[in-house]
């Protein structure tokens, strides 16, 4: 799993300056994004999923007044669950994985305990949801507990995700390990001053990226079924696939979890506000918009139009999925086979193995497309009504397509007449024969 917003400004590798136009972005998307998460869940929840648009104070007065304040309550939510995240990741079982290499040829611990995590958070969350017994009340109980203490917990995480931010930036300043860093106070606060900021062995980044935004995004959207269930004596079709859908891709997530060392996130990007915030606030916030959205719209969806979305889902994970661990194979064992054939590379000039058969012969990011056939599926559940629950498709298009260009610029960078090698042989970005 990455996360989403390590694509908002571009940010190749900074030995130069910051352009203007990323430095004025940074500061713009710094005041924007928390807003933006606001607005969509004030308009799915108090404007019955149609976008306010204010034109007079008075507009501006009621559509303000839906933003929570911080509350005793929230904040012991906060604390209990990332302590809870934390003392999973520090103590439940799992293996000590080497990370990829780093530049100065060393490899860094991580350890791999996610699907034991999951899993576990479960129990306890059925623990706690039944502590008094087992019962329709419990869980009628816990939906609308958790959907009145969503503003405020959002509130407290977004204000603990731009102190922790500052933490980030100074760990950086004050270790610096010869990682990306501009000297701009601001644009160093938003993409981060170092790549893998640790305390002990406990890697933040990776953390951040996959424990408690990514566990809260799957448990909100069980807990506004629950609440569903609460307002309308039912839970409805579309409400259950996007519910599934979500656990699925979250559980592969899991279960595949070492895949996610030779992402992009993890093997290039510095650990500052823009992938804190994304994993801690944006991820599990926004990416609930859709059953939020359902949670009062209550149609049902006919069998063939269920079969195709359902379809759709898993075609789009069975591409993500497959695309994704044939890479991070070939990068730990080269001589696997790859469909059963000895697979096809470079060799870059840096060393680095460029595949060049499987998926990865088909198209460069395939993977994206993968992803973004899941997307779609997660949307067309909520009708054609309003445009807020395809939010998510439309900026996980943007998202993607921007995602590929950069890491582009930055293969090329990267492995020059190499990536023009690969390139010239795979000549497709996305989705082969249109993009
Ligand atoms: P990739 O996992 O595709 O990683 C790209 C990197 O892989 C390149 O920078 C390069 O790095 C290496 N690479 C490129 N081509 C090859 C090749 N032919 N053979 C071997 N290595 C190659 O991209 P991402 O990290 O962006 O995405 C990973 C997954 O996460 C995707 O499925 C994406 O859809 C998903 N994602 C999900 C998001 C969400 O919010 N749901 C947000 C963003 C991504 P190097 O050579 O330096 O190793």
């Amino acid at each position: 799993m990455n996360t989403p917003m390590s694509d908002s400004v571009g940010g190749a590798t900074l030995k130069e300056a910051p352009s203007t136009f990323n430095l004025v972005m940074s500061v713009v998307l710094l005041a924007v994004l928390p807003a933006l998460v606001y607005y969509m869940w004030i308009a799915a929840t108090q404007y019955d999923g149609a976008l306010p648009l204010p034109t007079t104070k008075e507009e501006w007065l009621r559509l303000w007044s839906h933003v929570p304040a911080p509350t005793w309550t929230a904040v012991g939510i906060f604390a209990g669950w990332y302590a809870f995240q934390g003392l999973l990741q520090i103590y439940a079982p799992g293996p000590w994985v080497d990370g990829s290499q780093l530049a100065d040829g060393s490899r860094l611990k991580y350890k791999m305990n996610g699907w034991f995590s999951w899993w576990f958070t479960w129990a306890a969350i059925a623990a706690l949801v039944f502590r008094k017994g087992v019962s329709l009340e419990a869980i009628k109980d816990a939906g609308e507990f958790v959907y009145a203490q969503f503003g405020p917990v959002l509130t407290t995480i977004q204000i603990f995700t731009f102190l922790f931010a500052l933490y980030l930036y100074f760990y950086g300043k004050w270790k610096p390990a010869g990682e990306r860093q501009t000297g701009y106070a601001m644009y160093d606060y938003w993409l981060g001053t170092a790549l893998n900021p640790r305390i002990g062995n406990f890697d933040l980044k990776l953390f951040c990226e996959a424990r408690p935004g990514l566990i809260s995004w799957v448990a909100i959207n069980l807990f506004l079924a629950a609440k569903q269930y609460q307002l309308h004596g039912m839970i409805t079709t579309p409400m259950i696939l996007v519910c599934v859908f979500h656990f699925w891709y979250i559980a592969d997530y899991y279960y595949h979890e070492e895949a996610i060392l030779t992402t992009w996130d993890i093997r290039h990007e510095n650990f500052g506000w823009m992938l804190c915030w994304g994993d801690l606030v944006w991820v599990p916030f926004t990416y609930t918009l859709q059953a939020f959205y359902l949670l009062n719209h209550t149609h049902d969806l006919p069998g063939w139009a269920t079969a195709g979305i359902v379809a759709l889902n898993f075609a789009g994970y069975y591409i993500f999925r497959s695309v994704n661990i044939q890479k991070h194979r070939f990068r730990t064992n080269p001589e696997g086979l790859i469909w059963g054939k000895k697979p096809e590379y470079i060799r870059t000039a840096r060393g680095t193995l460029l595949l060049t058969s499987g998926w990865w012969g088909v198209a460069r990011h395939l993977n994206y497309l993968g992803d973004l056939m899941m997307g779609l599926a997660w949307c067309l559940p909520t009708g054609f009504d309003h445009p807020l629950p395809y939010f998510y498709i439309t900026y996980f298009t943007i998202l993607l397509v921007h995602r590929e260009m950069r890491d582009n610029k930055m293969c090329a960078k990267r492995y020059g007449a190499d990536w023009d090698a690969y390139t010239a042989k795979v000549k497709w970005r996305i989705l082969p024969g249109i993009y």
